[in-house]
């Protein structure tokens, strides 16, 4: 005699063949998919590619009456929709940009049971008449799509999805997935306890993306780096590359085709028909470079995507891992490349100064850079480091990251640190001014700027001692003691200014070691390929 779980793994297994053609699950696919078929509620975290759509799109074939599934995407519905359809599945979605006789068609369908998936935007449940037509058709269950949208902390924040919470009231007999590539506890935690998941079954991936190398490499000329990256490595191949702001993502974009490389912008000051359009041919084209602000990417599926460059520093390891996360879906090798330079710390460190908030907000803002810029300076192996962030501890080495590549060396940098931090107590004790790193720098290279000649810094007494390292060496030294929290950067002009940290630097309590600054091609390539 077949149970009931063996008749529903069957069912599940020929709709997984014959519907979407694939021969076996992936991962936890067939454990998440039974336990929703049965009726039980699920979070499931998995990285970008690991399949996280046929964990609904199963049970919405499985179990009767229609799936509604809560997209904030909706540039991506009729996309979704049309992929559906191509394989023989019955789905649509109500959204804003609909003409109205589609709207009804649609509609139409769902009464009827004549659909198998609906994809809803969040804000339409926050809508009574739809919320009325929901309950006169039969839900088979509700997904909730990129359901880290709920974390009031991230980037994606959507406040609709706050609203989500009502659907187990509603409907408390109908199971809920909830679905995403954020990984951090936290986020998990806020997910289940804000969509009221509290009996849901967590399903965790290993965050690992094993085909992505990890670099991060010091800011010098970062086009001119980019391009050599490109160039060298990436000849032909798609790729997206994040700047911060819309001017940067404009001037890298025309730097790029100046210099022959087929390359399109995306950001949100484009008009929505533009950026529509170039996210098409950055999807159905080969070989396109897409410059974007973060604006870009969310539920892109595009398997080909060869790199991933960075040319400004993320806020947080959660956006960095997501963001690197979209190079490599296909599983063949791929590159995260990060520029990060002085000012991306300067930059950030002031934007959160002046970021609207409460003091708490802004602390987390801050502690969120801090575990980026720990993931920028450290000796250890980048994915290890991105790995037990995520609460995830995996082997101590990788062999595919620079510094399993290349490994950096340390120094002891307390003698260079003691240098630049008595240089900004003497400035500011004894002439009561602040300058930014760059003039520090001056100071102790013993540089007649106008500057220094204009403030008689020469005559301070770290002037000139500091001539055993180079600009870019003293840049490293104040980019790390900034990250250590030992020096801070204050104000409109990124002035140095000391912490309390510093006094120990300063009277010789604590030693600082620093990594060398690495002396590598352009777009910092190992020098040992493997
Ligand atoms: P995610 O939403 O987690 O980013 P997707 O659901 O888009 O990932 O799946 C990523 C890719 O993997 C898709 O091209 C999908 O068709 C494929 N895929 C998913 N599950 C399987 C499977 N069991 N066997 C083969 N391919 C799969
Ligand atoms: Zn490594």
């Amino acid at each position: 005699m077949v149970s009931p779980t063996d008749e529903r793994t069957e069912d599940a297994l020929r709709v997984l063949r014959r519907v979407f053609g694939y021969d076996a699950f992936r991962g936890f696919q067939q454990e998440v998919v039974e336990h929703v078929v049965a009726g039980g509620d699920a979070l499931v975290l998995m990285p970008t590619g690991g399949g996280k759509s046929l964990c609904y799109q199963i049970p919405a074939l499985v179990r009767d009456g229609v799936a509604v599934v809560v997209s904030p995407l909706i540039a991506l519905m009729q996309d979704q929709v049309d992929a559906l359809t191509a394989v023989g599945v019955r789905a649509g979605f109500l959204n804003s940009t609909q003409e109205p006789a589609e709207r009804r068609r649609v509609e139409a369908a769902y009464l009827a049971g004549e659909l198998d998936l609906l994809y809803l935007a969040p804000e339409g449940l926050a809508v009574r008449s739809t919320l009325g037509l929901l309950e006169r058709g039969r839900i088979a269950l509700f997904a909730i799509d990129e359901a880290h949208c709920v974390s009031q902390w991230g980037h994606d924040f959507r406040p609709d999805y706050l609203n989500l919470s009502m659907l187990h009231e509603r409907w408390p007999d109908v199971p809920r997935i909830a679905l995403t590539a954020t990984a951090t506890r936290a986020t998990r935690t806020e997910i289940a306890t804000r969509l009221r998941l509290t009996e849901a079954r967590h399903f965790v991936a290993s965050f690992d993306r094993p085909n992505i190398q990890y670099r991060i490499v010091p800011k010098r000329e970062p086009r001119r780096q980019l391009l050599s990256l490109l160039r060298d490595e990436h000849p032909g191949d798609a790729g997206i590359v994040y700047c911060l702001s819309r001017a940067s993502v404009e001037k890298t974009a025309e730097f790029l085709v100046a210099n022959g490389i087929p390359a399109l912008p995306y950001h949100a000051g484009l008009d929505a028909r533009t950026r529509a359009a170039n996210q098409q041919r950055f999807l159905r084209e080969d070989g396109l470079v897409m410059v974007a602000t973060i604006a870009f990417g969310m539920g892109i599926d595009k398997p080909d995507v060869r790199f991933v460059a960075h040319l400004d520093l993320p806020k947080s390891v959660e956006g960095y891992y997501q963001e690197t996360g979209r190079a490599g879906r296909d599983g063949l090798p791929s590159t995260a490349w990060l520029a990060y330079g002085l000012q991306d710390v300067v930059q950030q460190r002031k934007m959160i100064e002046t970021s609207e908030g409460d003091l708490a907000h802004r602390r987390n803002l801050a502690a969120h850079l801090d575990a980026m810029l720990a993931l920028c300076e450290t000796v250890r192996c980048r994915r290890a480091q991105l790995l037990d962030y995520f609460g995830e501890s995996g082997a101590a080495t990788c062999g595919n990251c620079d510094t399993c590549l290349d490994p950096p060396e340390s120094w002891d940098g307390t003698v260079a640190a003691q240098k630049l931090l008595s240089t900004v107590y003497r400035l500011d004790r004894e002439r009561n001014q602040r300058f930014g790193a760059g003039h520090s720098i001056d100071i102790l290279l013993g540089k007649h700027t106008d500057k220094i000649d204009q403030h008689g810094h020469d005559t301070l007494s770290t002037f000139g001692i500091g001539t055993e390292l180079r600009d870019a060496e003293w840049r490293g030294v104040v980019r790390q003691l900034l990250a250590e929290g030992l020096l801070a950067v204050e104000g409109d002009y990124g002035t140095l200014a000391l912490t309390e940290a510093s006094a120990d630097v300063l009277g010789r309590r604590r030693t600082v070691t620093l990594r060398k600054e690495p002396e590598r091609p352009l777009s910092g390539r190992a020098a040992k390929p493997r």
